[in-house]
């Protein structure tokens, strides 16, 4: 069954629609569509089974594929502790919004290790095995790795606890997490800063750390009560709250960045949210392997090619970096496939194209040789981008939050770092290029002309 609880009920611009506690399409209001439409739920129950062009190479497969994944180091560490385990990597060098990303840094409170004293047992999606995900003790699924950043330390809490049942709230309110934390830490930013005022916000004080407030406000959100109801409205505020508002808020493309990393430190991260479809999006492009700073140089050079950049903080070749991921995971997402079992997502032994390949064969008869693969995910973004195209979207789109420009990290191995605009300019530039877009970014003629002729 697939639902969008109350805040889609109520037409929140930023509701989910939920298909579990957890699991969500949380993105881009789709909730709110559903809302818009009186749909309350879909439900769908199958009775004839699933046709499998070859059965028995299938089971083989999946076998092989099973003890394939389980040769990676992260495969058992995601299954023990689940995506928390990111919070401590980013904190470690200064890289977790906090604080609507005034600071970059916060709390060793918020730790996998600190999570476990809260989980009930570890659960999976149908049928996975890599069961990534927490059953927690205080009657929800959770906490992600993206929920102690978005309504942990972007909103200036460190007590676990209340994380957690933030994040159960926006869950069993079908508000997506990222979006709720982005606005909440924003608005918060704006009245310290006198750009709003408590008789815009019918009384209430919003201040960071401030639990009570911002459960209430989530509740109010969902139910569009008071201030609840102008947020509910999303980055569509900038008009309400005045110009200045829009130099404060974390987001692309009016999309709040979904995912917890200070980009300021990762450029190939702040490219690819300024570059993908959706908007501040990184389960477009997320490049973790550029995090992971242990990786052997020769094996970063085999999945993204040469002439990239070691350093994190230059933007020297990450146009590769990100043409890679998003071919990639666009590929993943015709597939159906869950992104963490892909190839350059958390590691570089999971599903690569070679594996897409094999499956699919198993799958359906269909054979795709590599290279065509490669392709579908390319059209992909092609399609994507001429979409956003046709609804006015343009290079001036393709950027960052001001903040991640102008105001340098204070904080740690990240203490100084901004992203250059001449830099990212220049990055952008050769993003478009190894796209064949053209200057401004668009989609050339003559491959519009090849993806019509595509039936
Ligand atoms: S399908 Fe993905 S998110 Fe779900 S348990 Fe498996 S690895 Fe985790």
């Amino acid at each position: 069954m697939a639902l969008c609880g109350v805040a889609g009920e109520n037409l929140v611009r930023f509701a989910c629609i939920r298909t579990g506690i957890k699991n969500a399409g949380g993105r881009t209001g789709m909730g709110c569509l559903m809302g818009s439409k009186n749909i309350k739920a879909v439900a769908a129950k199958g009775t004839r089974g699933i046709e499998i062009a070859h059965p028995d190479r299938m089971l083989k497969k999946v076998e092989e594929l099973k003890e394939y994944l389980m040769s990676s180091k992260i495969t058992p560490i995601l299954g023990s502790v689940g995506t928390p385990l990111l919070y401590e990597v980013s904190n470690a060098f200064g890289g977790i919004r906090t604080k609507n990303s005034q600071l970059n840094a916060w709390s060793d409170n918020l730790n996998a290790s600190e999570v476990e004293k809260y989980v009930e047992k570890m659960i999976s999606c149908s049928s996975c095995f890599t069961h990534c995900r927490h059953r927690n003790t205080l009657d929800g699924e959770g906490p992600e790795y993206t929920a102690l950043g978005l309504v942990g330390s972007n909103l200036g809490i460190d007590n676990l606890a209340h994380v957690i049942e933030l994040q159960n709230d926006c869950n069993e309110l079908g508000l997506d997490i990222s979006s709720s934390g982005t606005y909440m830490a924003w608005a918060t930013e704006l009245m310290e800063k006198k750009i709003i005022n408590k008789k815009m916000t019918g009384g209430m004080k919003l201040s960071f750390g401030d639990f009570e407030t911002y459960k209430k406000l989530l509740y109010n959100i969902s139910r569009r009560k008071g201030f609840g109801d102008i947020l509910a409205e999303g980055s569509r505020n900038v008009k309400r709250f005045g110009p200045k508002s829009k130099d404060y808020l974390i987001a692309v493309k009016g999309l709040p960045q979904s995912d917890p990393h200070d980009v300021r430190y990762m450029r190939a991260f702040a490219l690819g949210i300024a570059t993908s479809t959706r908007g501040a999006d990184h389960l477009r492009s997320r490049p973790t392997l550029e995090i992971f700073f242990k990786l052997p140089p020769e094996v970063k050079d085999r999945i993204y090619g040469k002439g990239i950049s070691r350093d994190p903080t230059s933007l020297d070749g990450k146009e590769k970096v990100v043409f890679f991921s998003d071919n990639i995971f666009a590929m993943i997402d015709c597939l159906g496939m869950c992104k963490f079992i892909c190839h350059g997502f958390n590691s570089p032994h999971y599903v690569d194209y070679k594996w897409m390949s094999e499956l699919i064969y198993c799958a359906s008869g269909w054979k795709y040789k590599e290279n065509e693969l490669r392709e579908i995910g390319k059209r992909v973004i092609d399609i994507e981008r001429l979409f956003n195209y046709k609804h006015g979207m343009t290079k001036k789109d393709d950027t960052l939050p001001k903040r991640y420009f102008d105001d340098p990290s204070p904080l740690k191995a990240a203490k100084g770092h901004h992203v250059d605009r001449k830099e990212f300019a220049k990055a952008l530039d050769r993003y478009y290029k190894l796209r064949g877009w053209d200057n401004n970014g668009v989609v050339k003629g003559a491959r519009v002309k090849q993806l019509e002729a595509i039936q």
